[in-house]
């Protein structure tokens, strides 16, 4: 049995932090109990200074670009930085293994618990069956040609099923300006029988919408650029979102990645279709590709719940889910402490479906716990670090 205290505990489900909280776990971390702590000389009792949290839940990962850290230069735009990853992605395995076995040992030791890990291929499969971290794979299917969207769908399963033993998977969409009406409508045929999460990199980039209403802007460019036939990609007179979601399957969770460029018009937009969405911000990538970041707070007029991700380590400086709460409260926008923690833990919880075990401290759940250390009346400081207890 462990008992940790801290000058507040935040279960995230309690609407209050508990001052001297009082948490009391069996020796694998199931919670037993949580109380106020009354003070007296407990040899037991660890004592912390800062604040106690659940494990961390990252929605949005790639694991298999770890070894891409510090290659791309930053704040070049969207397109850019495709171009680059495509061009130097490619390496020898154990190189790309060993940046992938140091980049979950760090997302550990920065007390993230639960992943969400787009992979292109089985490299990653082993290292994520061998982790503590609870890992979704999304087996990612990059394809604009609408005559072989079935042939991407019966690959992209195939290779879903070499992820049995790493965790839970599913197959998905890379973007909206990589996908054809066709894939998604197979893909919506897919998801009758089976449950399956979706993710979709969603209004990254301005040029996005650029290349949907009129077919022109960056994307044409690029696409060029990497010697491929656009002639079959219609223009649609409407931006990604507008186009795409209506298309989505209705009956399964949908995570829609970045929206650095979604506006206010698209969040009351998407409230006429009955898609069950989940926003995910990557504030560090954002930074990192594009130099700008969402305006967080149009999103809470969606209704909709939202998590955090860390997006690569080719689009990042770290894979801390702290980092990026800290990167959300230097926006300015007025997201409290206690919103982005529910982002930092019970939403992405709810959305892969690990929230009976995961995303908040309750007796019975295993959901590991964090220490916050340097919180200053209600808020993380620049200084603030996460530590893990369990
Ligand atoms: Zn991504």
């Amino acid at each position: 049995m462990k008992k940790f205290t801290a000058d507040y505990v935040y279960t995230v489900e309690d609407k209050e932090p508990i001052p001297n909280g009082l948490v009391v776990t069996d020796d694998d971390g199931k919670i037993l109990s949580i109380t106020s702590y009354s003070g007296d000389n407990n040899k037991d009792v660890i004592y912390h200074k800062g604040v106690i949290v659940p494990g961390f839940i990252n929605s949005h990962c790639h694991l298999e670009l770890s070894h891409l850290k510090g290659k791309i230069k930053e704040k070049e735009g969207l397109p850019s930085f495709i171009k680059n990853v495509i061009a130097i992605r490619n390496v020898a395995e154990a190189e790309i293994e060993k940046a992938m076995i140091a980049a979950d040992k760090q997302m550990q030791k920065n007390g993230i618990v639960g992943v969400g890990d787009i992979s292109n291929t089985v490299i990653s499969a082993d290292i994520k069956a061998k982790s503590p971290i609870r890992y979704h794979t999304f087996v990612e299917m990059v394809g604009l040609d609408p005559a072989k969207s079935q042939e991407l769908i019966t690959k992209a399963d195939a290779l879903k099923s070499k992820f049995e033993h790493s965790g839970s998977a599913s197959i998905t969409l890379h973007a909206s300006y990589t996908l054809s009406k066709a894939l998604v409508k197979d893909l919506r045929r897919y998801c009758k029988n089976e449950k399956n999460l979706i993710s979709l990199h969603s209004q990254e980039n301005e040029d996005e919408n650029a290349f949907y209403r009129y077919k022109t802007g960056a994307f044409v460019q690029l696409y060029e650029d990497l010697g491929i036939n656009l002639d079959y990609f219609v223009a649609m007179s409407k931006n990604t979102l507008q186009a795409i979601v209506p298309l989505l399957p209705q009956d399964q969770n949908v995570l829609l990645v970045h929206n650095t460029f979604t506006t206010l018009k698209d969040v009351y937009m998407l409230r006429r279709f009955n898609v069950d969405i989940f926003w995910c911000f990557c504030p560090g990538a954002n930074l990192y590709i594009e130099n700008t970041m969402p305006n967080f707070k149009f999103f809470e007029k969606s209704g909709y719940l939202a998590t955090l991700g860390t997006d690569s380590l080719a689009s990042n400086h770290s894979l801390s889910i702290l980092d990026e709460m800290k990167l959300v409260q230097k926006s300015g926008r007025g997201i409290s402490f206690d919103e982005m923690l529910e982002w930092a833990t019970i939403n992405g919880a709810k959305f892969f479906g690990w929230d009976s075990e995961l995303g908040s401290i309750k007796k019975g759940k295993t959901p590991g716990l964090n220490l916050i250390t340097n919180f200053k009346d209600g808020h993380i400081t620049p200084k603030s670090e996460v530590v893990k207890l369990i």
